[in-house]
C-alpha cells in the first residue's frame, strides 16, 4: 500500500488535493485540514504532491 502523509502544520486547507485526486483519497478533517482517509484509492498519479501549494503532502512513490 502507498504511504501517504499530510503535514497538518503545513496544510492551509485549500482543498486542491481533494479536487485533483482521482481516487477520492482525501477528505477534510474537523479542523479543515486534508486527511488521507482512503489511501487504498491511490493510483500513484502524484497530482496531489504537485498541486499542493504548501508542500504538505508526502506520497512515498512520488518524488518531491
Ligand atoms: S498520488 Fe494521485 S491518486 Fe494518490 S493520493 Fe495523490 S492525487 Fe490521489
Ligand atoms: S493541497 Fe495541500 S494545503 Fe491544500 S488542502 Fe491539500 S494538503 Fe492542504
Amino acid at each position: 500500500m502507498v504511504y501517504i502523509v499530510v503535514d497538518k502544520d503545513k496544510c492551509d486547507g485549500c482543498g486542491e488535493c481533494i479536487t485533483v485526486c482521482p481516487g477520492d483519497v482525501y477528505e477534510f478533517d474537523d479542523e479543515g485540514k486534508s486527511e488521507p482517509v482512503n489511501p487504498d484509492g491511490c493510483t500513484e498519479c502524484c497530482s496531489c504532491v504537485e498541486v499542493c501549494p504548501t508542500g504538505a503532502i508526502t506520497v512515498d512513490v512520488c518524488e518531491e
